[in-house]
């Protein structure tokens, strides 16, 4: 039966009204179902089609040493972790991941979390509350900003990616408050741009502040080897908590925060899904091991990332495209209205390519787009067969000429 069949009571009317106007607006997300692994090509209700719409900037995501690593782990483990950590004990896999993640990020210590979301809520408010002030990027990610408004910290939001305007609001208000918390997205992930976190630093440094980096989009692409974007501007040592996430790159699931081993050990004592979460389970652990075992060996899927992301980028824009002002492998293709984008969509999925609309509340309304991501699973025939598809579409639909 589906949700407009229902019978739906009086008092749930007001849900059937809101979804019934997101679906006349094109911003009702309509999800397709996958039945293979993820790589550069799926199976999409039921239909071969090229990926280009996943986070597995690297392939790991089915990889074959993630695979057996998470297969051997579980005939040794078992599957979960049974309970939190601070009262079931924790497992030396976890153990053993922190450790490695803060060799990679050369940092001094690592926490992992369920997921980069649960890091965000557990370590803003553990840092700070009521009396505090955090001065955040306006366009942050979802789980920062859910993670501000959980601490009760009053929040002053500074232009986005500018400096300038941080150090504004810095001098406006720091004095007002016991502390202060800077927060910001390393990649920002729906325009690809890049936080100028040097000059951010720059200005954070002289008003008594902690900072903090979200790079969920920057791990195993910025940097050396995929280090990260503290690696990416050389800042090791300078910016306090780097928040991170495993469900990217890596290929896998988890959330990771990095950075001063007082932190951390804090987050062991307050971090609120670290206390009462249980961990990532066994097959997650062992894979992200898995995962910076093939990071630290060589630099090869980073490189073919990037050798992607400029032929992909450099071919779209022949074609008449406006991408925006992405400097990753993040590629959005911007359409404006979202019944534009959804039916750009839909004439790719027919083509054979699988690029998701993404609209409101997503992105501001008005600038809807297709989000191509690009992988190091792609290999050159899958770039052009993609790119084959978007000119056809573009011209059909005259958006190019
Ligand atoms: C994707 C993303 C997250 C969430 O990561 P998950 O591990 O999937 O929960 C957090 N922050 C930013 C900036 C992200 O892009």
């Amino acid at each position: 039966m589906s949700v407009s069949d229902a019978h739906v009571s009086e008092k749930l009317q007001w849900i059937q009204d809101e979804l019934q106007s997101l679906k006349e607006s094109g911003l009702y997300t309509r999800i397709r179902t996958l039945s293979s692994s993820q790589g550069a090509w799926l199976v999409v209700d039921g239909k071969k089609a090229l990926n280009f719409c996943s986070n597995n900037y690297l392939g790991l995501a089915n990889h074959p040493r993630l695979v057996r690593a998470a297969s051997e782990a579980i005939q040794k483990y078992g599957v979960g972790p049974a309970a939190v950590r601070t009262i079931a004990g924790t497992m030396e896999l976890h153990v053993e991941l922190e450790k490695r993640l803060a060799a990679f990020k050369k940092v001094a210590a690592a926490i992992s979390f369920q997921s980069g979301f649960n890091a965000n809520l557990g370590t803003i408010p553990a840092l700070v509350g009521k009396e505090d002030a955090i001065f955040s990027d306006e366009l942050n990610h979802a789980s920062i900003i859910d993670g501000c408004r959980l601490s009760g910290a009053r929040i002053i939001r500074y232009a986005h990616c500018d400096p300038s305007d941080l150090e504004r609001a810095l001098k406006e208000h720091r004095s007002g408050f016991t502390r202060a918390l800077v927060v910001t997205d390393g990649v920002f992930s729906m325009d690809g741009d890049v936080a100028p976190l040097d000059a951010i630093y720059e200005v954070t440094r002289h008003y008594d502040a902690i900072l903090m980096v979200d790079d969920a989009h920057g791990e195993g692409v910025l940097g050396h080897g995929g280090r990260g974007i503290v690696d990416h501007f050389h800042l090791h040592g300078k910016v306090d908590i780097e928040i991170g996430t495993m469900s990217k790159a890596f290929g896998v699931v988890g959330g990771l925060v990095a950075g001063n081993p007082v932190v951390i050990e804090w987050l062991r004592q307050r971090g609120r899904p670290f206390l009462f979460s249980s961990a990532m389970t066994v097959p997650d652990t062992a894979a992200c091991l898995a995962a910076l075992d093939v990071l630290e060996e060589s630099t090869e899927l980073v490189d073919k990332l990037w050798a992607n992301t400029r032929y992909f980028k450099d071919e779209m824009r022949r074609l008449g495209f406006d991408i925006g002002k992405s400097i990753t492998p993040i590629t959005p293709v911007m359409l404006g209205e979202a019944p534009l984008a959804q039916q750009f969509s839909r004439e790719l999925f027919e083509n054979g390519v699988f690029a998701t609309a993404i609209g409101f509340p997503t992105v501001p309304r008005g600038k809807a787009r297709i989000r191509v991501m690009i992988s190091a699973a792609h290999e050159r025939d899958d770039l052009d067969y993609g790119l084959e598809a978007f000119a056809r579409v573009g011209r059909s639909t005259g958006v190019i000429a």
